[in-house]
């Protein structure tokens, strides 16, 4: 059923988690002790009904961090506070419910986080994710130039750099 990993950096984030999610994680080289948020695009059963055993695995191994998992506004709170509550278990980390409208924008550190309305009969959203502006380096044309890479660092970090009376230039994408 329906769940797309999508990692930013070492942000690991899913976007929905129908059933099976869990062992095709367990495939995969990623763990599912990382994920750090969960987007959910509606609550229809086969966009969402992985989650339920996802977190009691979390919690069975030991896991500590909060999980934030985000919804469309008018679902995500009711349906996610019933669906972790099921069976015995106890859940030993904070699972933040966020409820979320069409037409914000979230930022989540490296990335932003848009929601679009979703033509669905149920509540639904579309997120797109904007990695924020990164500086790219040209690593053949800084190697000419001899650039030390401790410059090359603060290069990336302050976006340009004054080096042998040069001032670089540099693009954002
Ligand atoms: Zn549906």
């Amino acid at each position: 059923m329906p769940s797309i990993g999508l990692q930013i950096d070492e942000v690991f984030n899913l976007l929905d988690c129908g059933e099976g999610t869990q062992k095709q994680i367990m495939k995969s080289k990623l763990s599912f002790m990382r994920i750090r948020n969960v987007f959910i695009t509606h609550f229809h059963g086969d966009h969402f009904l992985g989650l339920l055993g996802l977190v009691q695995s979390m919690s069975f191994n030991g896991r500590e961090e909060p999980l934030d998992i985000y919804g469309p506004a008018g679902g995500a709170i009711g349906i996610l506070s019933n669906a972790l509550n099921v069976g015995y278990y106890t859940l030993g980390f904070q699972v933040r419910i966020h409820e979320l409208r069409a037409g914000e924008a979230y930022d989540l550190g490296k990335f932003v986080v848009r929601t679009h309305r979703n033509d669905h009969p149920v509540p639904a959203l579309a997120y797109s994710f904007e990695e924020k502006d990164m500086v790219r380096i040209d690593r053949e044309k800084a190697e000419k130039l001899r650039i030390p890479s401790r410059l090359l660092e603060r290069l990336r970090e302050q976006g340009s750099i004054e080096y042998g009376g040069a001032r670089s230039t540099q693009s954002r994408t």
